[in-house]
Parts: structure tokens; sequence; C-alpha cells
């Protein structure tokens, strides 16, 4: 039986990162990649519209924990280790040059996925990471020296070391239990949510800049920029709000009362003052037409539907209004794929890994890099640096 130093399982972002790390720590190593379909990196090249979000440019580790819903308080000190900027300075050291955007995500310039790809496997191939696609393993197994993987149609291959990269698979989950591990149940994250009969249907296209949105009922809201769909609700508050409330919109089959503040930078007591002043300076103009809150045009008059002077409209109808500025229901009913980015809640619980190295604290040698870890990000770049982190933590230490 062959033996090896290092099997990595899956050729995404953290696997082959993991394998290119533990290679050039350890030239003489063997360290073999097994990738279950023909195609590496597969997300990678798919990633933010094939332009491929690599990273975010926030640089300090206690703020760029914040942006995991999953995995804040343990990515703390692997931030520490391997952050944005090595990030940067890695893919730009190989000539993969990066430029940042105004909303902070960092991309190729040269807008193409296929240049960090490219620069991923150039570097395994001149390390000389074995890497073989295709591969169908059918079993894993402790044994005294590490594990035996049995391959289909092959001889069984014996390793010391084994890190798990198969992002949300089912098998990796499954074998990871086999080693003792538990599971996260995986539930989706990074999503839109769909709005049955949605009284803003036409406004579709609209991006309000700043607007709350919160679950009624529960502790989860989030302010940001909110876009109009012609289903319902996206832009980054929706999406934030879908990763932090991950689990409870799972259990609630998505169906929940949606709550916007369409003034979130000002109480409803204001709005409402701000309502009896306008009535008293201008009685005789129509308050749709007057679009005191610089709302977009179009969203002013679909919230703002009477058509009366402002001296005909009476206090009740004026409080109506403000109430609707700041608590608009809409009820939701399922969810929509967020094309950009879409992510995996769930997977081998934190508290079941060292994240110093990525080793598991229950099957020695065993190591979980990426997505198959309960750790995910909101959009921007966040869920390929956990890929990088794990998988250079994972990658050196082994
Ligand atoms: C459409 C889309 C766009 C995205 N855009 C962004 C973005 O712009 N920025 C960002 O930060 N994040 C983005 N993400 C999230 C990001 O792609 C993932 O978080 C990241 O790819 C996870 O990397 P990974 O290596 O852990 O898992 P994966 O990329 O899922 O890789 C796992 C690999 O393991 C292989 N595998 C699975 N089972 C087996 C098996 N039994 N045997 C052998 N191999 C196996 C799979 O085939 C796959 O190649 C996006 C995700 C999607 C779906």
């Amino acid at each position: 039986m062959q033996s090896l130093n290092l099997i990595v399982i899956g050729g995404g972002a953290a696997g082959i990162f993991a394998a290119i790390q533990a290679k050039s720590q350890n030239p003489k190593a063997s360290v073999i990649l097994l990738e279950k379909t023909a195609v590496l990196l597969a997300k990678v090249r798919v990633s933010g519209g094939g332009r491929c979000n690599v990273t975010h440019s926030c640089f300090q580790p206690r703020k760029l924990t914040e942006f995991y819903p999953r995995g804040s308080k343990e990515l703390l000190g692997p931030f520490h280790h391997f952050s944005p900027q090595n990030t940067i300075d890695w893919f730009q050291k190989r000539g993969a040059k990066l430029k940042t955007e105004e909303d902070g995500r960092i991309f190729p310039v040269t807008n193409r996925s296929e240049t960090i790809i490219e620069t991923l496997l150039k570097e395994a191939k001149q390390l000389g990471v074995d890497i073989r696609i295709r591969q169908r393993i059918e079993n894993i197994e402790k044994s005294e020296n590490g594990f035996i993987l049995s391959l289909r149609d092959k001889e069984p291959v014996e390793t010391q070391k084994l890190i798990l990269a198969t992002g949300s698979s089912k098998e990796g989950h499954a074998w990871a239990q086999k080693l003792g591990h538990t599971i996260e149940a995986p539930v989706p994250s990074l999503f839109t949510f769909n709005v049955p009969a949605f009284k803003l249907q036409e406004l579709s296209g609209i991006a309000v800049p700043r607007a709350g949105i919160t679950i009624d009922g529960t502790a989860h809201t989030q302010t940001g920029p909110l876009l109009i769909t012609h289903f319902g609700f996206s832009g980054p508050a929706a999406l934030k709000l879908s990763a932090w409330a991950a689990r409870t919109l799972f259990e609630k089959e998505y169906k929940v009362k949606l709550l916007i503040n369409w003034l979130p930078d000002q109480t409803e007591e204001e709005s409402m003052e701000q309502l009896i002043q306008l009535k008293a300076n201008s009685p005789r103009k129509s308050l749709q037409m007057e679009n005191p809150f610089s709302l977009p045009k179009n969203l002013w008059k679909a919230l703002c539907t009477d058509p009366k002077r402002l001296n005909d409209l009476t206090h009740k109808e004026l409080r109506s209004l403000s109430t609707k500025l700041h608590r608009d229901p809409y009820r939701v009913e399922g969810k929509t794929t967020h094309k950009e980015e879409f992510v995996t809640c769930g997977g081998i619980p934190r508290r079941e890994v060292d994240f110093r190295t990525m080793e598991s604290k229950l099957c020695p040698g065993l190591h979980f890099v990426g997505e198959i870890l309960d750790v995910d990000g909101v959009t921007g770049g966040f869920n390929f640096q956990n890929a990088w982190t794990t998988g250079y933590l994972a990658g050196t230490s082994v």
C-alpha cells in the first residue's frame, strides 16, 4: 500500500490553498489532492459574477470577524496569522494584481476569476502538489499511522495527515461523522426574500441607500442599502439579514413578517414631528408631492398614497403614515438564491476544532478547512477569506 504524508480531499479554494501551503512548508513531503469532479476551483470560477471577489479590504482582525455570523470568535486568532492583507500580498507576489472597489470588495484587476484560478494552479504545479481529478473515495478509516483511503478501481492508500476540504458536500460530513465528529445541520445562507403579491413590484430596481429590515417577533435586524426587486427584497441589508438569521428563517420555513424601516436614522416620533411641522408650514400642498424625507420619488408615492392636501390630513392619518415609514410590514413566503454568492451555514462544529491548527480535537491528524466548517461570512469576499485563512493554518501546521 502506498504511504503518503498528506492527502487533501476537495479541489476548491480551501483545499488547493491548504495543499500549496503544506507543500511550500515541506517540499519533500508527498502531498496529494483528490477532487471528485473533473473541475478544480469550480466555485472560484463562478464567484462574484465570474470576477471572483477574492477578499475584502478590512484589515483589522477584530473588525473583520464582525462579518461572520458563525465563526467570529474562533476566526480572531487565525486572522492575526493570515489576513486579507496576506491574501492580497500572496496573489500580487505571484502576478495576480488586485483592485479594491468602493464598497471594499477586492477583485483581480482583470475582472476575471480565471486569473485567480491560473495563479493557484500554477503555484500548486510549480511546488509539485499531485492533483488528481475524478477521484472516487469509497471509504476512509483511521489507522495506526493515520488514515487509509479506499479509492474506486485503485489500490487503497495510507496517509499520515488528512485535510477535509469538501465544502458543503454530504460525503465530507459523513466521513467526519465516521471519524467521531457531529454535524451542525446545513442550511442555506445569503439569499433574497420573496414577497407574494408584492405591492412595490412596480418599483423593481430601486435601491434605497439606507433602510432597516427586521424579522417581526425576533431580535434579527439589519440596516444598509436595500434593493426592491420584482419579487421582494434584496441588496446588502436583506442579504446580511438572511445570513445572521439563517437558522431562524430555516426553522420558520422562510415564512415570516418583515418590517421595513424606511427612515432608520430617525425615530418615528421625529418623523411625526416633521409631518406636523410640514402641515403647519404648507397646509395647501399635497403631501404626496412634497416628499419631505427625500426618499426615492416613486417609493414615496407608493408609501404616501393619499393625494389630499396637508390641511385635510387628520392627526390620525399622519400618525398612520409615520408608523408605516418606520414599520412597513411585508409577508415573506420563501427565498431566492442570490446568484452572486451563496454559502452554507452549518457543518463541523467549531468547538470540535482547534483553530490554531484547524486540527480536529477528536481525531488527531484530521484537519478541516473552508466551508465544511460551521463558519460562514456575509457577502463581500469574506467566505473566500475564510478558505484562505483556514487553508493557510492547516497547510502550515500539518
Ligand atoms: C455562485 C457563488 C458565488 C460565490 N461568490 C463568492 C465571492 O465572490 N466571494 C466569496 O468570498 N465567496 C463566494 N462564494 C462562496 C465561496 O465560493 C465558498 O465559500 C468557497 O468556495 C468555499 O471553498 P471550499 O474550498 O471550502 O469549498 P468548495 O469551493 O465547495 O470546494 C469543495 C470541493 O470539494 C469537492 N468535493 C466534494 N465532495 C468530494 C468528495 N467526496 N471527494 C472529493 N472531492 C469532493 C467539490 O467537488 C469541490 O471541488 C460564492 C459561492 C457561490 C456558490
